[in-house]
């Protein structure tokens, strides 16, 4: 039965990274018949961020992964979000301090403070470990009256995992294979805070237990962590789920990690929704917002770490459900590319059908205000669909159809007017005004022009697209005028001549 959760804690927006582990947990989940589970990890109350969890919900529904038990969902393994479940913990808290894999300590962050610094002035890094814990004030080092003494006077505490002395632990991961690391080199983290609730070490393992997880997919960051998390589990006496960390998402220049304020930095958003932060009330930037399609933003995350069999590159949710495997998950981190994650838009709006981009392109409000028809609309994206990557490029690029051009290029207007120009217009316009103003007839209609009045080809459309347009680009002339219609296309030309 494989169970797969996603575990993120609520302390801002979702970013690539979060969103890549997300996903893998889904399409590891759904390619081995299995269970995607969301689990809120807001233990941490001075890093709880308003709002963080319905952004990672709604991020989850835009993305399409949508999942099957979650503090939303419901579900068999509730509650999900991490602060509702005290009472568990508080069970195996007792649990664990009657095994030999945990001792209270009495020091106050003032007096760890003060080692440190201590620590600090002889060169060293101070760690709560296996040495240190022999002079340090807690039950492990104090008689049991000095504990009881403490305990009685009601001194706060926090529990600390014993590590044990110098042994090795094997540790096994689906994407790395085996490692050797010693104990010896591990600190006595903190497992419960002096307010009784659980560090994230403690209750995700707990968690993950409670929960049936078979597999733990996460970041590449929580491999230090997994020597601790064996040994909760054999603390415990339960059985370990299998693990997998991802490695991380480079930056563009392929050195170092992604981080969350590169997307100002280059230009690019590192977040699925625009998220505004509830605080200094700034917006940070999303691929939704910024006009990408879901399913190829999805396309584009998948692929940072992941290659299906054939190294195709588009590739849908459905097929990499049916291909995913974890044996096939990249163990170098993988470059985030701007260029790449707008040519898979591209790729993705070039197989969407006109009436789908139509829709989108009307919650422009300068095209839905605009009294161009839909079937005109229709025509306009046929004609630039294939230049753009976005649907608002479709209007950017082709913004002459919305507005009339007010001023003319001076340098192509050097290029392409002269003093014959505006005779040759007019009388031109005469002769496609009786046609039925479709591109085709027009077409035919300016080549005869051409012939009878013995023009150069150019002599003509170059002024004809300047007056149309305002400079010399756009779409094919006769298209251009067959959209912009009779009336549109004489006053522009009227205003030209003018
Ligand atoms: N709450 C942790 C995080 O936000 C979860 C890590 C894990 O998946 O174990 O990264």
């Amino acid at each position: 039965n494989v169970r797969v959760r996603f575990a993120p804690s609520p302390t801002g927006p979702l970013h690539l990274g979060g969103v890549r582990t997300a996903l893998y947990d889904y399409l590891f989940a759904k390619n081995t018949g299995g269970k995607f589970i969301l689990r809120i990890e807001d233990t941490d109350t001075a890093r709880f961020v308003e709002g963080a969890e319905e952004y990672i919900l709604e991020a989850l529904d835009w993305c399409g992964i949508t999942p099957d038990e979650s503090p939303k969902h419901g579900g068999n393994f509730g509650p999900y979000r991490q602060s509702e479940r005290r009472n568990i913990y508080d069970k195996y808290i007792a649990e664990i301090l009657k095994t030999d894999y945990a001792y209270l300590a009495f020091d106050t962050p003032e007096e760890l403070d003060e080692i440190r610094k201590e620590y600090e002035e002889k060169g060293e890094v101070f760690s709560y470990n296996y040495i240190s814990r022999n002079r340090l004030k807690n039950s492990f080092s104090l008689s049991k009256a000095e504990v009881q003494n403490l305990l009685d006077q009601k001194t706060p505490y926090v529990i600390r995992f014993k590590m044990p002395v110098d042994r090795t632990l094997i540790l096994e991961d689906i994407i790395r294979g085996t490692s050797h690391v010693n104990t010896n080199s591990l600190d006595d983290k903190v497992l419960v805070k002096h307010d009784g609730m659980p560090t994230y070490h403690f209750a995700n393992v707990i968690d993950d237990h409670e929960m049936e997880i078979s597999h733990v997919i996460r970041g590449e960051e929580w491999l230090p962590s997994l020597g601790l998390h064996n040994l909760l589990y054999e603390a415990f006496g339960w059985e370990k789920p299998q693990f997998a960390h991802l490695s991380l998402i480079l930056k563009p220049e392929g050195k170092g990690k992604l981080s969350k304020r590169d997307g100002d930095k280059f230009g690019f958003p590192v977040f699925p929704l625009n998220f505004k932060d509830p605080e200094t009330g700034n917006i940070s930037k999303g691929y939704r917002e910024e006009g990408y399609l879901p399913e190829a933003f999805i396309n584009m995350v998948a692929l940072l770490g992941w290659s299906p069999s054939d190294d195709k590159e588009i590739i849908s949710l459905v097929e990499m459900v049916q291909e995913f495997d974890l044996n096939k998950v990249h163990k170098a981190g993988a470059r985030f590319s701007k260029e790449k994650a707008e040519w898979f838009n591209h790729q993705y709006l070039q197989q969407k059908s006109d009436a789908e981009i139509l829709n989108n392109l009307k919650n422009i409000s300068e095209v839905s205000e605009s009294n161009i028809s839909d079937e005109k609309l229709l025509k306009i994206i046929g004609l630039m669909k294939e230049r753009a990557s976005f649907v608002k490029e479709i209007y950017a690029e082709g913004i002459f159809f919305f507005n009339a051009p007010k001023t003319f290029d001076e340098k192509a207007s050097k290029k392409a007017w002269n003093e014959k120009t505006a005779e040759i217009l007019k009388k031109l316009f005469d002769k496609l005004s009786q046609t039925s103003f479709q591109a085709e007839e027009i077409s035919i209609e300016i080549h005869a022009f051409a012939e009878d009045e013995s023009l150069g080809f150019g002599k003509i459309m170059m002024p004809l697209r300047l007056a149309l347009v305002g400079e010399l680009k756009g779409p094919d002339v006769p298209d251009l005028l067959e959209i912009l219609g009779k009336n549109e296309s004489e006053q522009r030309i009227k205003f030209a001549i003018e």
